[in-house]
């Protein structure tokens, strides 16, 4: 029997006629159904969470509804192993990344935002009125009420309680929709709701597609208050025409195409490991993950040979394997989309330093989505492959001469989530950390996140920042009340 996967409307599994198949990268075979969500489905989640604003939810106290955050943190934590197998079962990804990223990141935000919400001041003014009285102007914060969560399938539970959990501490309620490739964790964490006394809809989840589906009716209706949305730019933009029709207020965490940046005095081992894990970390698919490399000319030739090194070690294995650690792509159609880069490439004149193909295993992953990890030189700036996002474990390396040349090099794409400055010069790395157009610049690291700091791109990257107090003031609406005295 294949592993079902139903909605969750206010606190019951609904069942729905239409199914959507659910596939195991690792070998292509259907593993599970989810129960994809008609608009009557979609409607109905959506009156339970305004529904449930007005009730217990709504009148809780803010130490109970913190409680209820840890205790599903604690949950999570406690229902470790089944999370980390329905995440592997979605992904293929290594179950060591998985148990060292996906799961306990999905416990850690409930905890840190059940945090933050306790210690966020608010603003006060005192005024002059003509009366010589005065006036004291101060601000409350209010949940903004019913959220709409759309998710990606490459950080499944993490990347959707970034936004569950500080949309709950602000007192919201919510309906997400997971990716229709991901549906597991997102379904288990409704069970978890349950099991630790998450009134009936203040958590709801909506199966489905986005065009036509689930996404579309969800982002589409009345009756969402905002809307949180992490996945291409180009659903961002689809997403943004629906939601201009009711003026939903948007956070987009969107496309990237992150330049990761070593100069000739940077600690070379460490600028090759930092790079290589930016590039091939859970093969590719992280927003964060850098497919410009720019490379400072007298080191450029070693650089390259060290990356080559790194990429032909990673052992492509099976999730369980201990030493696997580049998984699948998500599905058929992401593979051959990176596949037709890879070939692109060629056609636009690439040198391909490693990979470039599909790895032959002889055995059931023959029929998985995996690819070669790649690297290619000697692209024009302007070549595609270059410019647009390919959520690949691909990499394209550039020399550079100077500073000033690698800050436009860099800067000169659409897109502005991330870049890495690797160098031994401190000044050096905060004039250029200045100089980028990203809303993440990292030194000398990669993917170290604080979760109380802002989180979001600037350009086609995305709309807004995330993280510590920038998710309460999107998550919450402040009223100004003036009480003359
Ligand atoms: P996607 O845009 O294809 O899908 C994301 C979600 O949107 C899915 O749940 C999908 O069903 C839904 N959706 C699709 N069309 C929709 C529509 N018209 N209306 C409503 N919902 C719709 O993205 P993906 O392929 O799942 O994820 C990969 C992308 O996500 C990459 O571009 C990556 O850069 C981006 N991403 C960005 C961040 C970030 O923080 N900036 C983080 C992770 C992933």
């Amino acid at each position: 029997m294949p592993k079902e996967f139903k909605n969750y409307v206010n606190g019951q599994f609904v069942a729905s006629t239409k199914k959507i198949e659910i596939i195991n990268p690792v070998n292509g075979q259907v593993y599970g159904v989810s129960h994809e969500a008609d608009q009557q489905i979609v409607d109905a989640a959506v009156a339970a969470a305004k529904a449930a604003l007005k009730g217990e939810w709504g009148s809780m106290t803010l130490a109970r509804r913190r409680e209820l955050l840890c205790k599903l943190a604690d949950r999570v934590d406690e229902r470790f192993d089944e999370f980390l197998g329905a995440e592997v079962a979605d992904t293929g990804k290594p179950y060591s990344l998985a148990r060292r990223i996906d799961i306990p990141r999905g416990a850690a935000n409930f905890r840190v935002f059940a945090d933050t919400i306790a210690s966020i001041s608010t603003e006060s003014f005192q005024m002059d009125t003509p009366d010589e009285q005065g006036a004291i102007n101060y601000a409350i914060r209010k949940p903004l009420g019913v959220i709409a969560v759309v998710s990606p399938w490459n950080l499944p539970l993490l990347l959707m309680t970034w936004k569950v959990a500080p949309a709950m501490a602000c007192g919201n309620t919510i309906v997400v929709k997971p990716s229709e490739e991901t549906p597991a964790t997102t379904t288990l964490l409704a069970e978890v709701m349950g099991e630790v006394g998450i009134p009936p809809g203040v958590f709801n989840v909506v199966h489905g597609y986005g065009p036509d589906s689930a996404g579309e009716f969800l982002t589409r209706h009345k009756d969402i208050d905002a809307i949180t949305f992490t996945g291409e730019t180009t659903t961002g933009k689809a997403i943004m025409r629906v939601a201009a029709e009711n003026v939903t207020p948007l956070s987009f965490e969107l496309g990237g195409k992150n330049p990761g940046i070593v100069f000739a005095d940077a600690n070379f081992d460490d600028a090759v490991d930092g790079i290589a894990r930016a590039v091939f970390t859970n093969t590719g698919q992280v927003c964060l993950s850098t497919e410009r490399v720019y490379v400072e000319r007298p080191i450029f030739d070693k650089f390259v040979a060290a990356m080559k090194v790194r990429a032909e070690d990673l052992n492509t294995g099976f999730p369980e394997e201990t030493q696997t650690s580049l998984g699948p792509l998500i599905s058929k159609e992401h593979q051959q989309k990176v596949l037709g880069y890879y070939d692109l490439a060629v056609q636009e004149g690439a040198k391909v330093v490693t990979g470039g193909g599909v790895p032959e295993f002889g055995d059931e992953r023959d029929n998985g989505f995996y690819v070669q990890p790649t690297i290619w030189t000697g692209l024009a700036e302007d070549s595609r492959c270059v410019k647009e996002e390919i959520f690949g474990p691909v990499c394209h390396i550039t020399p550079f001469d100077s500073e000033e040349e690698v800050v436009d090099l860099a800067n000169d794409c659409v897109y502005g989530l991330m870049s890495s400055t690797w160098t031994t010069d401190l000044s050096k790395a905060h004039r250029v950390g200045a100089a980028l157009e990203c809303g993440i610049n990292y030194v000398n690291c990669w993917f170290l996140r604080d979760l109380r700091t802002p989180f979001g791109g600037v350009k086609m990257s995305g709309i807004g920042r995330e993280g510590g107090v920038h998710s309460i003031n999107f998550y919450s609406e402040l009223v100004n009340i003036c009480v003359k005295l």
